[in-house]
């Protein structure tokens, strides 16, 4: 049985009585539209987390989408949502409005410098000031002991840990491995604005950064601006124009390398007819 709860004081109550009997909860924030990648979360939660009570929130943010992107064709689908947090024996579904997350008045932004300034914080102004505080709020609102989030958005989890360990947020941040469909393209609600000609465009992303992965693990002295350079062009060659970035960077502290000596990480933005895509993979040089 999923209880929905739709108020701040339903959730606090709740996480509250549970924490009193000795529980362990967790909270998987998402948007919604639901899908396997998001119920690996609740696995890892539960596995990882030793959470005994889940709660997962579905809220389309509006402060993190920019004034040209799909904030309104975002895909909702809370019927469909429910019946896979039943089936997955979440215990609560928290979908609050957007009224209750940002009542008349509100003027708060929390803002993590340095680590936004790169990837999707150039390409997309203002999205991490977005995510900081809805998550902040979500995480306060709650107080779970952990929130389990997934490396498909690698930045918005090292923001989010950056954010809860300044603000003494005490919950566990939890990073959950990125979930691929079967045909190797990255899980995301936004898949489904893709043709069927497009996803088979969209799947050169996902096979250009093994490449990228492979060739910089065999020959870690290869410049990583040079294998970039080779790898605009294939994608280019096949497709993939618009590219918002492509970019080899420390797995820690996301800053530019120029070669691959620590754990790295290759992320891409793309967009792929009307659809912008996010992927990265791990780059473990052998000498690690
Ligand atoms: P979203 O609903 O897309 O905002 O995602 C909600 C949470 O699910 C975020 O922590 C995402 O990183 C995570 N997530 C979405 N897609 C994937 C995926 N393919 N693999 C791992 N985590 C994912």
């Amino acid at each position: 049985m999923t209880k929905i709860l739709r108020t701040v004081a339903e959730l606090r109550q709740q996480v509250h009585a549970w924490k009193a009997d000795g529980l362990k909860v967790a909270m998987v924030p998402t948007m919604g539209a639901l899908h396997h990648a998001h119920m690996s979360l609740v696995t890892h939660a539960r596995t990882i987390g030793h959470a005994d009570r889940i709660v997962v929130t579905i809220f389309v943010n509006p402060t993190q989408f920019g004034p040209n992107e799909d904030f309104d064709k975002y895909p909702r689908q809370e019927q469909q949502d429910v019946a896979l947090l039943k089936e997955h024996k979440v215990d609560i579904l928290y979908a609050p409005a957007v009224s209750e997350m940002y009542p008349p008045g509100f003027a708060t932004t929390v803002q993590v410098s340095g680590l936004t300034s790169a990837l999707c914080g150039a390409s997309r102004p203002g999205h991490f000031d977005g995510v900081s505080t809805v998550v902040t709020k979500l995480l306060l609102q709650g107080l779970p002991d952990c929130a389990v989030f997934g490396e498909k958005d690698y930045q918005q989890l090292a923001v989010i840990r950056q954010s809860a360990r300044d603000l003494d947020i005490p919950v566990d941040i939890l990073g959950a491995p990125l979930i691929r469909d079967a045909d190797g393209l990255a899980t995301s609600s936004r898949n489904v604005y893709l043709s069927e000609s497009e996803r088979q465009t969209a799947l050169l992303i996902p096979r250009t950064l093994q490449h990228i992965t492979t060739t910089l693990e065999q020959g870690p002295n290869a410049l990583c601006e040079n294998v970039i350079a080779k790898a605009r062009r294939t994608l280019q060659e096949g497709g993939i124009h618009n590219i918002h970035y492509l970019d080899i960077r420390d797995a820690q502290t996301l800053e530019n390398i120029t070669r691959v000596h620590n754990p790295a990480r290759v992320f891409i933005a793309a967009q792929v007819g009307t659809t912008r895509l996010i992927d990265n993979m791990a780059i473990n040089p052998a000498s690690v």
